[in-house]
């Protein structure tokens, strides 16, 4: 980090420091009390510990609160209201201040303990600054782990879905870009099988072959027409990511969603069942008979229990 001329950071902190006049209070209570969780801060070195300020005590920055039972222990004057702050503050030795970090920290302690005050009849307490009350709640201490996640539509679009569970991790890391499609394969240097299998035409990745692959869009198309689901559009798709396109197709409204869901899953799975076959046993079948194919899996699949995916089939 840069470091600012020292007179300009002590202007600054001077400036600081005159915003904020400590108030003299007698019933503060921070949310997080310093005796206990103290931040990690340069405390200024005191030149000659012996030294008290007219009030009798030590300043709060130099001579922060020791842990629960020192602060008491340790300070024979009175630390009253009436003692603290009214008289000339404490001098403070700026030219431990190096840098604008250092000064940010001073800052901030400063107003953690400008009207800070100990006193001598008040324990120290322990307070749990995740609720409102202070009180520990293991409510609270659950929601904690989840600060900083990600919001994920996966349950709804993938989880919830009627599907075999293979099918569903499968599409789990599909959503992922973690199946081992040629692309990824180059990247480490191992066998691959380079071109789309099922088009020959572009390097295989994840979004050609799953929603941009022409043999892909031509089974979408069928399906669509045999449905009849006028919102998917398979020749516009090719801007999409694969979890774009997986939230646009069947991240939609119930009843329907789920019925697409378990039609996403269904296609996906046929499809790189398709291209395993192609590439692992030089087995090619047309896009006519995958469509028939998956037709038929499609009635398995309610027979097996996906309603949703039932109430939508012609004839069924
Ligand atoms: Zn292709």
């Amino acid at each position: 980090m840069a470091l600012a001329p020292r007179s300009s950071l002590r202007s600054q902190l001077v400036l600081l420091m005159s915003r904020g006049k400590p108030r003299m209070s007698s019933s503060y209570s921070p949310a997080v009390p310093p005796t206990l969780d103290a931040p990690a801060v340069p405390v200024m070195p005191d030149p000659d510990p012996g030294r008290r300020n007219d009030a009798g005590v030590g300043h709060p920055l130099r001579d922060p609160p020791n842990r629960k039972g020192d602060a008491v222990i340790d300070r024979p004057l009175p630390f009253t209201p009436e003692h603290q702050y009214n008289s000339k503050p404490a001098p403070i030795d700026l030219e431990k201040i190096n840098n604008m970090e250092q000064l940010k920290q001073f800052v901030e302690l400063w107003v953690l303990l400008d009207n800070f005050q100990l006193r001598e009849e008040v324990e120290d307490d322990i307070t749990w600054n995740l609720t409102a009350n202070g009180i520990y709640s293991s409510k609270s201490a659950y929601e904690i782990q989840f600060i900083g996640s990600i919001a994920s539509n996966m349950n709804k679009i993938v989880w919830k879905a009627w599907a075999p569970p293979k099918v569903k991790f499968f599409a789990w890391l599909l959503m992922q870009n973690r199946v081992w499609t040629a692309d990824r394969l180059q990247a480490r240097g191992w066998p691959n099988c380079d071109r789309c299998p099922l088009c020959n035409q572009t390097l295989e990745t994840v979004d050609h072959l799953f929603i941009k692959c022409r043999y892909t869009i031509r089974i979408w198309g069928a399906i669509k027409e045999w449905i009849g689901i006028p919102s998917i559009h398979p020749t516009q798709w090719a801007d999409l990511s694969i979890s774009h396109w997986w939230n646009m197709v069947a991240g939609g409204t119930a009843p329907s969603r789920k019925a697409i869901s378990s039609l996403a899953l269904l296609v996906t799975w046929e499809v790189w069942n398709e291209r395993n076959a192609r590439v692992f046993r030089n087995k090619h079948t047309p896009s006519h008979v995958s469509i028939e194919k998956i037709k038929a899996e499609a009635r398995l699949w309610v027979r097996a229990g996906a309603k949703h995916l039932g109430n939508i089939m012609p004839g069924e």
